[in-house]
């Protein structure tokens, strides 16, 4: 099991997160093409290594969180608030 360090709660086991995919995917403008919304509804990157994702602390503090974990090892290396994204943050 992972453990994660919440940023307002502390370490926390995975099992109070829920994992809401790539922090990096953008939603395309609502006149986008088919394909271009297939591709964002349906088509998932599975990368080896180092990936950014949105969790939530569901069973916790409710906060919106941004992880960067090594999909190999499952180590992650950070977990910041996702409002620390939008602003230039470590995220
Ligand atoms: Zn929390």
């Amino acid at each position: 099991m992972l453990r994660i360090v919440c940023p307002y709660c502390g370490p926390r086991p995975e099992s109070e997160f829920h994992c809401a995919g790539d922090a990096d995917r953008r939603r395309p403008e609502p006149e986008a093409g088919d394909e271009v919304w297939a591709d964002y509804l349906y088509i998932r990157a599975n990368p080896k290594g180092l990936h950014r994702e949105r969790w939530v602390h569901a069973a916790g503090c409710g906060q919106w969180l941004v992880v960067e974990r090594d999909t190999v090892s499952h180590e992650i290396l950070v977990a910041a608030p996702l409002a620390d994204l939008s602003r230039g943050g470590a995220a």
